[in-house]
């Protein structure tokens, strides 16, 4: 058998958060470090959705690198390609592309206690690894329905993130099956071009008009020449957006102006009182991601588009039959329904020193982790975007910034207290996850809709309950006394009271 690449810190995924990590490491002298990337371009979330339409719904000048800012973006609401382009540029100016091994997946990273360190198996072979950071991202598996007889369909079937730019749709009778953030985007920009467009809805969204402008080549010439201004609008638009979490998770009544931009949206938009009917939500506002769009309604009204609420029953060969016996003939489906985030395949390759997985771990006790980056049970863990990190409102790229600042303190805490190893002590981390779930309880996401921030008991172990800035506060600096650890020469470990004995007592 080949031997493993032994390695200080291997990085798991190259979209924003793992290359986040990989240059802000590198920066702080973390040179002996890999990234290991599935795919074959860095890119993450921004590579794999490529479909219609598809763009970001936060402000382009918050959706990015604090330390690397864009003043060239086009729009106020950048699409994919120039997202992907901008984490190509990043990687290539931040000098780590080279740190990047591509087509390269984890199969399973396993702790060993003895030795402290992680067995990493790849399709490339083994890593032996001392730090592993988890980049895989929360929305990086689609989640593909279950509908008796989709395998059967005689025509193309895809995942919106999965999308099959081969197929022609020109003319075609096109199923689209879910209404959430994906789908809005890709119906708007298809629908045009079909023959006829069904949308399948289990769940009315409500959809707020996007303030979407381009950004004319003066004002992109201002943001190169005065970065100050840049920063401005991006404080602006980072403030304005931090105003909704008081409705989201603490006075759902600080909500109402919203609902009520969402209703006036729809009513203006849709004149047929049917249709209006079919699409008035029918959960609190915020309960689910608030969707931003300007063509998702016009869209609808269309001649060649209808909305489908029926439930689906099964998918024949030639399209599919929904719950009131009407057949819906279809030549290609697409599925747009959302992504395994607190049950995400990836958690099952990750093992502790017995072997338990991350994924057994977070069904039974709960997806918790101690800041939403490591976790009791697994040394050496660090994952980004992990529990209770995620975000409806505003830009996952801050909350990631906020992990990579706990991360590289952490491992510069190690370096310079020379640990081998540090743990969460698991009394830290219940008592951080007793207080989250506190907060969460309050919020609007627990009010009764179904959403990929819930998990099957229906608690909301995905979202962060508070002001981003709080999040950031409390990753500004890494917590050594919340840690069990181990000194680099394996001396001094700690007693099972958490009690440092030996040399790790000096630590
Ligand atoms: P999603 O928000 O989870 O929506 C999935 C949709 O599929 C929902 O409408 C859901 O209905 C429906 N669905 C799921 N299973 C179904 C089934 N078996 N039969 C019928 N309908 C089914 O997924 P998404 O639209 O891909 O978005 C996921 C997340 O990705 C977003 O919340 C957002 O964070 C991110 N995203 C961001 C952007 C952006 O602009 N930044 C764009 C796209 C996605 P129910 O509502 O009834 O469950």
């Amino acid at each position: 058998m080949d031997q493993a690449t032994t390695v200080d810190v291997l990085i798991i995924g190259a979209g924003f958060s793992g290359l986040g990590a990989a240059i802000k490491l590198v920066e702080e002298g973390f040179d002996d470090l890999v990234v290991v990337e599935r795919g074959s371009d860095v890119g993450g979330t921004w590579r794999d959705n490529s479909y219609p339409g598809a763009a970001c719904d936060v402000p382009s000048h918050l959706y990015s690198y604090s330390f690397a800012l864009n003043p060239e973006w086009s729009r106020a609401f950048s699409p994919q390609g120039e997202i992907y382009d901008y984490i190509r540029r990043v990687t290539h100016a931040a000098g780590v592309r080279d740190k990047i091994r591509f087509g390269v997946e984890v199969t399973s990273a396993r702790y060993d206690d003895t030795r402290e360190r992680w067995t990493v198996e790849t399709t490339a072979g083994e890593y032996d690894a001392r730090v592993v950071v988890l980049g895989v991202g929360a929305l990086c598996e689609p989640k593909n329905p279950e509908i008796d007889g989709i395998s059967e369909f005689a025509g193309p079937v895809f995942h919106t993130a999965r999308w099959d730019h081969s197929v022609p749709l020109a003319d075609r009778r096109v199923a689209v099956i879910g209404t959430g953030a994906s789908a809005i985007q890709v119906v708007p920009s298809i629908a045009p071009v079909v023959g006829h467009l069904d949308v399948y809805q289990r769940t009315a969204p409500w959809v707020l008009p996007r303030m979407d402008r381009a950004y004319p080549r003066f004002e992109r010439a201002l943001y190169r020449r005065v970065p100050g201004l840049q920063r401005a609008v991006r404080a602006l638009q980072y403030v304005s957006r931090e105003f909704q979490v008081v409705g989201l998770t603490r006075n759902r009544a600080a909500l109402a102006p919203i609902s009520a931009l969402g209703r006036a949206n729809l009513a203006m938009s849709v004149r047929d009182p049917a249709l209006r009917a079919k699409l008035t939500p029918n959960f609190e506002i915020g309960c689910k991601r608030i969707l931003l769009s300007n063509g998702w309604y016009r869209a609808l009204t269309r001649k060649n588009v209808d909305v489908v609420t029926a439930p689906i029953s099964r998918v024949t060969p030639e399209g599919i039959v929904t719950a009131d016996g009407a057949e819906h003939p279809a030549d290609v489906l697409v599925v747009a329904t959302g992504f395994h985030v607190t049950d995400s395949p990836f958690f099952e390759r990750v093992h502790d020193s017995a072997g338990r997985t991350l994924a057994d771990k977070w069904a039974s006790e709960g997806m918790e982790a101690y800041k939403g980056t490591t976790v009791a049970g697994y040394p050496n863990l660090f994952v980004l975007v992990g529990p209770a990190t995620g975000l409806g409102h505003s830009s996952m790229i801050y909350m990631i910034e906020s992990q990579l600042n706990y991360l590289v303190d952490a491992l510069r805490t190690m370096r310079d207290r020379g640990l081998q190893t540090v743990e969460v002590r698991e009394a830290v981390q219940d008592a951080y996850n007793r207080e989250l779930r506190e907060s969460t309880g309050e919020t609007v996401w627990v009010t009764g809709c179904k959403s990929w921030y819930l998990d099957a008991k229906g608690n909301a172990p995905a979202v962060w309950p508070d002001f981003t800035f709080a999040f950031r506060r409390e990753t500004r600096e890494f917590d050594l006394s919340a840690y069990r650890r181990t000194a680099v020469d394996g001396a001094g470990t700690e007693n099972p009271t958490g009690t440092p004995t030996g040399q790790a007592a000096a630590l």
